[in-house]
């Protein structure tokens, strides 16, 4: 044999190995010419879309997967061609490609592989991008993993808002939101209004029944304080027998009259606990924001106030605080 001879057995042998390794390697692997046509759909492709070479080859991308939005694939695609520089999609952009379904013996929690892309430019002899390239790669452990970690943090960042006992928010967090709607009237001047109520001589109850019962009783108030709320309205344990709703979006005139219905709920409730049945009321004070309370603890105060008037005026009942 010749040198040149030589030389393009071993040049054939090269491209027959890389060949090879292009078809097994654990990435998809799909070149695609200027009008989007499949030139090269290798192993990886074929066994995740069930679909084989001969009927992909030469056929648009868009027809072969036709959930693929054309619009934003071209978007994504085209300036690849034109700058010749690569893009990347990732699963938190979008969560795959291609929809391919993807079955985990173990926790079987993904229905479809989850896909980061890169798509490459090919540049011709003459330095042309006539073809680009897309890799796909399978990311669906990450992605399970990174989400199991979202939702935990999520879940423990509930838990740390809410107040054992009750289910509402406790107090750190609702003084949180309370900062937050101090700051909203501050700039858009919607009215938000601050009920404090507190539960009338809940120490004998404690004293009389033992501090289970008055767990009981806490728990059955947030009840009726839950069933009273609208989706805006902001709930949460103050203290022992005291809580704090803010009613956005309302003035004191709406606050008093949910206080009002929040009260009579509570006082017509005979409250069945494990040992004995008991009645109790609770006294509201009310407190809309305006332009002279100067931080979120005078706002808290000004609805104290209101609420100690109740309890120096008979309690079970709601009064408003006016300047
Ligand atoms: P008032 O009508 O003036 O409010 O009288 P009160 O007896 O309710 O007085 P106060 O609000 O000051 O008392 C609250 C009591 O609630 C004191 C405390 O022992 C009790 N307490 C606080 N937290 C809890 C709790 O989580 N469970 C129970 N069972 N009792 C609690
Ligand atoms: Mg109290
Ligand atoms: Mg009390």
């Amino acid at each position: 044999m010749t040198d040149t001879t030589d030389d393009l057995s071993h040049f054939l042998k090269d491209v027959h190995w890389l060949l090879d390794i292009l078809q097994n390697i654990d990435v998809g692997l799909v070149v695609l010419d200027a009008k989007f046509h499949v030139a090269l759909w290798n192993q990886f492709m074929q066994n995740h879309s069930g679909k084989a070479p001969e009927h992909v080859l030469g056929c648009s991308l868009f027809s072969i997967f036709p959930e693929l939005s054309e619009d934003w694939f071209r978007r994504k695609a085209e300036p690849v061609f034109v700058l010749q520089s690569a893009t990347f999609t990732t699963w938190e952009q979008r969560p795959h490609l291609f929809r391919f379904p993807h079955y985990r013996p173990i926790t079987g929690s993904a229905g479809h592989m989850y896909q980061n892309t890169t798509i490459i430019p090919l540049l011709d002899t003459h330095g042309e991008v006539e073809h680009i390239c897309l890799i796909v790669y399978d990311v669906t452990d990450t992605a399970m993993n990174k989400l199991a970690q979202i939702n935990a943090h999520n879940r423990l960042q509930d838990l740390s808002r809410v107040d054992h006992l009750t289910s509402l928010y406790n107090r750190g967090h609702w003084e949180h939101c309370l900062a937050q709607e101090y700051k909203r009237f501050d700039r858009y001047q919607i009215p938000c209004t601050l009920v404090l109520f507190d539960i009338d001589h809940f120490k004998v109850v404690n004293d009389t029944y033992g501090h289970t019962v008055g767990d009981e009783v806490i728990r059955c108030v947030s009840k009726c304080l839950r069933a009273q709320l609208r989706e805006t309205d902001i709930a949460g344990r103050y203290g022992g027998e005291e809580f704090g709703v803010i009613l956005t979006n309302t003035s004191n005139k709406g606050a008093l009259e949910f206080a009002e219905r929040l009260r009579h709920s509570v006082a017509a409730q005979l409250i069945t606990t494990s040992t004995t049945d008991v009645n109790i009321t609770i006294s509201l004070g009310v407190q809309q924001l305006n332009d002279n309370i100067n931080s979120t603890q005078q706002w808290i105060e000004g609805a104290d106030k209101a609420l100690y008037y109740c309890k120096e005026h008979g309690r079970n009942r709601s009064h408003v605080n006016e300047p």
